[in-house]
């Protein structure tokens, strides 16, 4: 179907792409954990699967995107110790954990709509799962790759790592890890430190907590993404994605728990975007340049000199290889502001272009360039600097410097709108003369069925249609010899 190659962080080779059960694809990426508002890095993982689940699409893949809504069990330290992030966040604002749920999982989607990211198939929540997650610790205890201590249930990673390599993904050594054994005092619950949570019992100020055979508590952050991905991907699936920063423990745990529960991985390529820091720093609260990405495209960050739309981010994230580190700063932000601008304005010079003589410029060379380079594990920076290649035709052309037949101007206009609108998922943001032009037109519809109600005498349908649409946001002023509207 494809001459993909994909880079997989499990083997640390790029492979040839070759799913189980062509044309399905499964691919299960970890999402956030929504107890705050979305924020820059959640827009690097969101662009790189969208990118990937749009050509693997476009390549005629039936893909099955599942992501997921961490709301339980996310705890602040390692993950595993201290609070919950959700129930402290609920606590602070005095809210039900799940409307701290609803609130951020609703500014998650605003943003992701916002980068234009294509929602995923699935998106399931941890707290929806909560039976699938206890019939897996069933499963890993029957084995015996887990003990119950105290009401909980932990991981046991000495006991695995006898007949399976725990670190493998990472490429942690178990024996430095059981190695900080030695320091526990006979106090803890764990047989080991590297031990880690599948079941928590909850303390009496936990807010959230389900009954259990263990206790009343809450489910491990790790095994959502177990039980939610061979839920609706099944025991063996393609493609697992997330942050780097996730390796280590999460996904480590997860290819644990997996073959802890039935024996085998259930991941046949596992791939992961790199980090984005910020003027050359890592990026963090502490640090004082975590930013919301409301901030970002607000321009409401001292560190910004300018707001950054939408589609500049999704552009310059999309301008570096989503294995390579990205630094955010203002003059590359501006760069990548200014080569959009050029791309999008040339493409809609392309549209108008007719056909002449032709010239030497290769169409199907280029388009030939642009899928190598998107075949080569996603490289999307060098498909892009391809498509500014054609640019310099393209202008050229329309400066009658050069020329295409018919035919391969059609290719070329098909090549730029699937490679910049179908694969890279850019939108024109400036397009909202098109728009209001729609709502124009819908808007005399509903004034000549108002028309029609008037002289039907139907005063009430004509008002009610005129108050709907005042509270769609369309301000209706009737005139002598007609209407005014304005948004
Ligand atoms: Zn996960």
């Amino acid at each position: 179907m494809s001459n993909l190659l994909i880079y997989n962080s499990l083997s640390r080779t790029t492979q040839k792409f070759e799913p189980i059960n062509p044309p399905y694809v499964g691919m299960y990426v970890c999402g956030p954990t929504v107890y705050g508002p979305a924020h820059l890095g959640h827009a690097r993982p969101a662009v790189t699967f969208d990118l990937i689940f749009r050509y693997l699409r476009y390549l005629g893949y039936k893909v099955r995107y599942v992501r997921n809504i961490t709301d339980v069990g996310h705890l602040e330290h390692d993950a595993d110790e201290g609070d919950d992030k959700i129930a402290k966040k609920a606590k602070l604002e005095n809210l039900e954990p799940m409307e701290v749920v609803q609130t951020y999982t609703e500014d998650y989607h605003k943003n992701m709509r916002l980068l234009n990211c294509l929602p995923p198939s699935i998106e399931p929540h941890a707290s929806g799962h909560i039976i699938e997650q206890q019939q897996l610790i069933d499963k890993i205890l029957a084995n015996g790759y887990a003990y119950e201590s105290n009401g909980s249930v932990y991981f046991d990673i000495k006991k695995y790592a006898e007949k399976y390599r725990y670190g493998k993904l990472s490429g942690r050594n178990v024996e430095d890890l059981l190695e900080k054994t030695r320091t526990l005092d006979g106090q803890d619950e764990k047989r080991n430190q590297c031990d880690f949570a599948l079941w928590k019992k909850a303390s009496p100020a936990h807010i959230m907590h389900w009954p259990s055979k263990w206790s009343e508590g809450f489910p491990g952050w790790h095994l959502e993404c177990t039980a939610m991905s061979t839920k609706y991907l099944g025991e063996f699936f393609d493609i697992h994605g997330g942050g780097m920063d996730l390796q280590f423990p999460h996904h480590e745990c997860e290819i644990a728990q997996a073959v802890g529960a039935m024996g085998h991985d259930s991941v046949k390529y596992w791939v992961h975007n790199n980090m984005i820091t910020i003027n050359g720093k890592k990026m963090g609260k502490s640090l004082g340049n975590a930013m919301t990405l409301e901030q970002f495209f607000a321009g409401q960050h001292e560190l910004l000199e300018q707001p950054y739309t939408p589609m500049t981010v999704r552009f310059f994230i999309l301008q570096a290889h989503y294995r390579s580190t990205l630094d955010f700063s203002n003059e590359a932000l501006q760069a990548s502001e200014k080569g959009l601008e050029k791309l999008l304005s040339a493409v809609k010079s392309l549209d108008s272009l007719s056909a002449g003589k032709s010239s030497s410029f290769s169409v199907s060379e280029l388009k030939e360039k642009c899928f190598d380079a998107l075949n080569d594990d996603f490289n999307t920076p060098v498909m892009i600097s391809y498509l500014f290649e054609g640019v310099k035709h393209i202008n050229l052309i329309k400066d009658g410097k050069e020329g295409l037949t018919e035919a391969d101007l059609n290719d070329l206009k098909k090549l730029y709108h699937d490679l910049c609108f179908e694969i890279l998922g850019l939108k024109d943001e400036t397009a909202k003369s098109d728009n209001s032009e729609v709502i124009g037109n819908l808007v005399d519809m509903i004034q000549q069925l108002r028309k029609t109600a008037k002289a039907d005498k139907n005063y009430a349908l004509s008002d009610k249609l005129r108050d709907d649409l005042n509270r769609a946001g369309v301000k209706i002023k009737d005139t002598k010899d007609g209407y005014e509207w304005s948004l």
